[in-house]
């Protein structure tokens, strides 16, 4: 396929007024990170777009418009990309690469197929309209390939020919791939994402992402009640997660001395929420601590005993720290379904024991009430300290440098 440049097209950045350079150049940085210094490309903003090009000029082999086909999706920000031509502006020259392009797709092809062109001109001294454009090469292809090989559908066609015309000069291509949206990673300041080995809590992170967040991770376990699977499943989720953004911390807490004394000291019908409080409460100390502005959750509302109005609001008081909760309003099966598409879900759905199921009540309180949660904290006397030690031990991990990733 012949390719000398990529053309990234964003969508919501440009409805940015005078932050929208910050945001431009953040994605170019992400861009940048994401293909790998060694790819030797130059990444610049043109009027709009993002283009990435060889340092050489020279074409793009094949192995590396795989390689954007991998990476780019990963881009939060970018609407959408697309392996191209760049020409000059020159109407002859469109034509004759437009026939080669066309050559080498319909060669592909069925015996019969749909066909369109768009056309989009912005530089307003080439001679031609963005129609006639259209008309003009939709003649000649018609012309070199016989009309009656393909029927024009300018709606829902198999193949699309895409031309822009521009000031500085054109470009042509045959295919739209979808981006990941949303905002750049980095254009939002930094949060806490609370990590278990669940579906729901890695979805969050990438949603906390994708809107311009980069995560770091905390994760409970309760060691020795559960195994060392625990954590490294979480690694293994974190590192997934990372390759999203510049590789983030992951700090994984034990928890078991405070479990081991709710157990021993208060309503058992309230153990999740006392458990939740708690993380809560270390994740907010976690946070100070190390610079990140708000908590991320996977909590859907009225997903399990914990996660109803009543709960999620006696867990909330526990903390003055913005709690994000990008789920709230998610199906489990909208969960999944984009657990499978960033790639979390094969490990999510491995059964490894959580920490929140270690001492678990089998009938859970479905709405304690704030005053009685914090009465059962006043039966904890080293309630802080016990908090305090924990946040002191965690250990922290970089899990999963990205493959191309720059440091
Ligand atoms: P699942 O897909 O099983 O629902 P989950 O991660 O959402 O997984 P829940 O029990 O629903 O698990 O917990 C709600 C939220 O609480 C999680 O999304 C996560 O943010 C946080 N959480 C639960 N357990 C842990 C843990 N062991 N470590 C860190 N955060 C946790
Ligand atoms: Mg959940």
């Amino acid at each position: 396929m012949i390719c000398n440049c990529i053309i990234c097209r964003y969508h919501e950045i440009a409805t940015k007024g005078n932050n929208r350079n910050m945001f431009e150049r953040c994605l170019v940085e992400n861009i940048k990170r994401l293909i790998g210094r060694e790819a030797n490309c130059r990444v610049l903003r043109v009027r709009g777009r993002v283009w990435i090009e060889r340092q050489d000029a020279a074409n793009f082999g094949d192995a590396e418009i795989a390689h954007f086909r991998e990476v780019l999706p990963r881009a939060f920000g970018l609407e959408s990309f697309s392996p191209a031509v760049r020409l000059p502006v020159d109407m002859e020259r469109i034509r004759e690469c437009a026939l080669e392009l066309t050559r080498e797709c319909f060669a592909a092809a069925p015996e019969h197929f749909s066909f369109r062109i768009r056309a989009r001109r912005s530089n307003k001294r080439f001679p031609l309209t963005s129609n006639q454009i259209e008309v003009d090469l939709i003649t000649r292809i018609g012309e070199e390939f016989g009309e009656d090989r393909f029927t024009i559908d300018l709606d829902h066609a198999d193949y699309t020919l895409g031309c822009e015309v521009r000031d500085e000069f054109s470009a042509l291509y045959m295919e739209h791939c979808p981006g990941p949206g949303g905002l750049p990673v980095g254009s939002n300041p930094r949060v806490l994402t609370l990590l278990s080995g669940g579906i729901d809590s890695p979805v969050a992170a990438y949603l906390a992402m994708k809107r311009g967040s980069g995560t770091a991770f905390l994760s409970f376990h309760s060691a020795p009640y559960t195994p060392p699977e625990s954590v490294e499943k979480v690694k293994r989720l974190a590192a997934i997660l990372n390759t999203y953004q510049r590789p983030e911390r992951l700090f994984s807490a034990n928890l078991a001395a405070f479990q081991r004394e709710v157990r021993e000291r208060c309503r058992d019908r309230y153990r999740t929420v006392l458990y939740r409080r708690a993380m809560m409460r270390i994740a907010e100390m976690t946070a100070e601590r190390y610079g990140y502005k708000a908590l991320v959750t996977g909590e859907a509302l009225g997903q399990v005993a914990s996660q109803t109005i009543d709960n999620l609001n006696t867990i909330n008081r526990a903390v003055n720290i913005l709690i994000l909760r990008p789920l709230i309003g998610a199906d489990k099966l909208e969960s999944i379904r984009l657990a499978e598409e960033i790639g979390t879900m094969e490990i999510s759905k491995e059964q490894v024991p959580d920490s929140c199921t270690v001492f678990a009540p089998a009938n859970p309180a479905t709405a304690v009430p704030l005053g009685a949660a914090e009465e059962e904290e006043r039966k904890i006397p080293d309630y802080s300290a016990i908090l305090a030690k924990i946040v002191d031990e965690v250990e922290i991990f970089t899990p999963g440098q990205p493959k191309n990733a720059v440091q």
